[in-house]
């Protein structure tokens, strides 16, 4: 077969069921490409051929290539713990580090056959928004090089809109799965908050942290999502429920008819009531994706979330909270680096060289945010407030889905892929990137973005938000879109290279 990268998982799959390819021809393709691309984009931590094209071709010796996702390549972000693979958060405090057990999803995606290409860069410990906060590299946008990919899966996001994975996962903690898939013309869903195990994902803010699928397409995604979602024992936040039916839904809005389907168009977020710091093509790309809802017969109506702009300031506040109790575990006596170690410095100093080393300026600046919000005396003002903001962040999704409305939409990111460097010195701005994203987080309900075109040649993203566990809405609405567009975003990307 020609060429087994420009291939959707789904097309994959029936080529390897139909015996036109292999396991193993499949992963060597997507090797070669990391092997011409990777040195440009970065998209990769860790790579290691050969255990790919063993286990690829144990899948092909088993017989089940092409059932479900068996013989399919996957890209996982560095977050989720490999059993002898390194695993790094994006961060050099854990450089070396073999972690001696598997996240459940990794376990998952190896019972459902998949075949492990790499893992993925990020920003240090999933902390930003455009991966050049990764203590190893930057990656670059497969659109436009000098561009960021988003972030903090910004290495998912560039090696599956790159073509160097069919799919990957990534976490979205305040929109890190779906920002980066925005910015680079790829589908990306952040399931309910405990509908997928957080097992074995090294914690950013553990109330927010999510794993979720990214693909080229609705369906690839969806399929992505079923093989890693349900209850997982370990996980003392997991849903015991059934995993909605996110493929099913995903074939349906295929169809292209939304009927009977109300869609709230959020005032504050790209609305009438939000213009300032979005670009004037995201929201022409936004409006026009809501006028393609509405042509598939969606009753579409503006909805006021009044507490959503606060959903900025509250999670600057809550998820450095909890990352600067979560990062407390990483001393340099269990994992990683450990720096000073001579004999003549005690466990105090040893532990404040080695953190001083291993973590980078992002990981600093919030864990000494989150010390100090945490503290006697300002926790009252700064951590309460914050919670008490996502509790009525929680209540606009509540009145506005009692309301009559069964999904909300917004663009995913104010702004398309910006120039690398252009917002490192100013974390203010990095943190606006976020603006859409974060009410969802906060809330814990489930929110998809799907591609809805292009400003001056780079993708922009819809964002579709559903109440908790209705994760099918979100991939229903999605399929429209992609149906109504004719084609994935990222084939224009390839033939821009062809
Ligand atoms: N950009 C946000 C941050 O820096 C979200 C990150 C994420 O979702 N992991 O915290």
């Amino acid at each position: 077969m020609s060429d087994l990268t420009a291939l959707t998982a789904v097309e994959l799959q029936s080529a390897l069921a139909a015996g036109e390819t292999s396991a193993v021809e499949v992963t060597r393709a997507h090797l070669d490409r990391i092997a011409a691309e990777d040195g440009v984009l970065g998209a990769y931590l860790h790579v290691d051929d050969e255990a790919a094209l063993a286990r690829a071709a144990e899948v092909d010796a088993s017989g089940t290539a092409g059932t479900g996702l068996a013989g399919i390549p996957v890209a996982l972000k560095d977050v989720f713990v490999t059993e002898g693979v390194p695993t790094t958060s994006g961060s050099r405090i854990l450089e070396g580090w073999r972690p001696p057990y598997s996240a459940t999803v990794a376990t998952r995606l190896q019972e459902a056959g998949t075949v492990l290409l790499g893992k993925t860069n990020m920003d240090e410990f999933a902390m930003g928004s455009s991966t050049e906060n990764s203590a190893y590299r930057p990656t670059r946008n497969p659109w436009d090089t000098d561009r960021i990919p988003g972030g903090s899966s910004g290495g998912s996001s560039a090696a599956v809109a790159g073509r160097l994975a069919p799919l990957a996962l990534g976490t979205d903690t305040g929109g890190s799965i779906r920002q980066p898939a925005a910015v680079t013309g790829l589908v990306g869903h952040k399931p309910t908050y405990g509908s997928v195990s957080r097992y074995g994902l090294i914690a950013f803010s553990s109330s927010l942290d999510q794993a979720g699928p990214m693909a080229r397409t609705v369906l690839d995604a969806a399929l992505l999502h079923e093989a890693i979602g349900g209850h997982d024992p370990r996980d003392s936040t997991s849903i015991d429920a059934p995993v909605p039916t996110v493929v099913e839904a995903a074939r349906r809005g295929a169809g292209g008819d939304l009927s009977g389907l109300r869609v709230g168009v959020v005032r504050e977020l790209g609305g009438e009531g939000a213009r300032e710091g979005y670009e004037q093509g995201v929201l022409d790309r936004f409006a026009e994706a809501v006028a393609l809802l509405e042509a598939a017969g969606a009753e579409v109506r503006e909805v006021s979330c009044p507490s959503f702009g606060l959903a900025l300031p509250a999670y600057y506040l809550i998820a450095p909270s909890e990352a600067s109790s979560n990062l407390a575990r990483f001393e340099g006596m269990r994992f990683g680096i450990r720096v000073g170690d001579d004999g003549s410095r005690d466990v105090d100093e040893v532990m404040a060289a080695t953190r001083e080393q291993g973590f980078g300026p992002e990981v600093k600046r919030r864990i000494i945010l989150g010390t100090y919000a945490l503290s006697a005396g300002y926790y009252d003002a700064y951590y309460g407030q914050a919670q008490k903001v996502r509790t009525l962040i929680g209540r606009d999704f509540s009145t506005a889905f009692d309301g009559g409305v069964d999904v909300l939409v917004s663009p995913t990111s104010p702004t398309v892929a910006w120039p690398i460097g252009a917002r490192v010195d100013d974390p203010l701005a990095m943190y606006a990137a976020d603006l859409c994203t974060l009410p969802a987080s906060l809330a814990g309900v489930p929110a998809i973005s799907v591609p809805c075109g292009l400003s001056e040649g780079l993708p922009v993203g819809l964002q579709v938000m559903a109440p908790a566990l209705a994760d099918d809405r979100c991939y229903r609405v999605a399929a429209a879109v992609e149906a109504a567009l004719g084609a994935p975003l990222t084939d224009r990307l390839a033939e821009r290279a062809a």
